[in-house]
């Protein structure tokens, strides 16, 4: 087993670095499409971590941080065409509001998050929902009595809105310490990093991997994400990433 999970934030036309713009989006999911590969849901992937269940062959799924309204206007509608599942992790404290949680670099434009209304039609149509903190912080480096708001009020304030268990979980810039992971542990079934990679048998449900679009947005890679050399392509890039990381202080996830 070697599934990526992609992750995607904004899908328009900013040059931020969190942005895809829609008509990328667009021929990234076609190639996707014609890539035979079987877009599967997180919820479904951490069941079969668990035990339960089976995969079919090249699964990939789909992810997309922080809840923009333009994920539910442009890419929303592209899933759709195309059948896809995907899961989208939310701000709970933050929804229908813009993303100016006190840790956003300045360097991120503010832009709108989806309302309520429009995660329920989401829903309806099959995208899963998961829980991205209350307020977006680095959960390292959050004082222990605000961790309960973060990951537990969060799941709360979610369950209280769609009616419904949340048991998916997004780490926001993929940080967490050993409190912040026992308390994500003890409250959700699974939930991403950042750390780019496939996820396999040997994959914490707890910590998975994720792709960064950056990484694959190419068509032509994103028609070979199942194969063996998709592998080696992400063997290649771990390392450039990491640099990037130290180098330009790359913190929006
Ligand atoms: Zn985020």
């Amino acid at each position: 087993m070697a599934i990526p999970i992609l992750s995607y934030h904004a899908i328009d036309e900013q040059r931020s670095p969190i942005s895809v713009t829609p008509d990328a989006f667009r021929r990234q999911m076609q190639a996707l499409s014609e890539s035979r590969c079987n877009v599967i849901t997180l919820g479904r992937l951490v069941n079969a971590l668990r035990g339960d269940g089976e995969l079919p062959d090249r699964s990939v799924a789909i992810t997309f941080d922080d809840g923009f309204e333009s994920t539910y206007k442009h890419a929303f509608p592209v899933l759709q065409s195309h059948g896809f599942a995907a899961t989208v992790f939310a701000v709970a404290g933050y929804c229908g509001k813009l993303n100016d949680w006190p840790s956003q670099p300045a360097g991120i434009p503010r832009m709108q998050l989806m309302d309520w209304p429009q995660i329920a039609e989401m829903e309806r149509h099959g995208i899963e929902f998961g829980a991205h903190t209350y307020t977006h912080p680095r959960l390292d480096r959050t004082p222990a009595s605000d961790l309960e708001r973060e990951i537990v009020h969060s799941k709360h304030v979610m369950e209280d809105k769609l009616g419904h268990a949340v048991d998916l979980f997004a780490y926001p810039y993929g940080r967490f310490n050993t409190i912040s992971a026992d308390m994500v542990g003890a409250t959700y079934a699974g939930a991403c990093t950042t750390r780019l990679g496939t996820v396999t048998e040997a994959s914490d449900p707890l910590a998975l991997e994720r792709v960064e679009i950056l990484y694959v947005q190419h068509p032509r890679v994103m028609r070979h994400l199942s194969g063996r050399a998709f592998s080696w392509y992400l063997d290649i890039r771990r390392p450039i990433r990491s640099l990037a990381s130290a180098v330009l202080r790359r913190e929006w996830e």
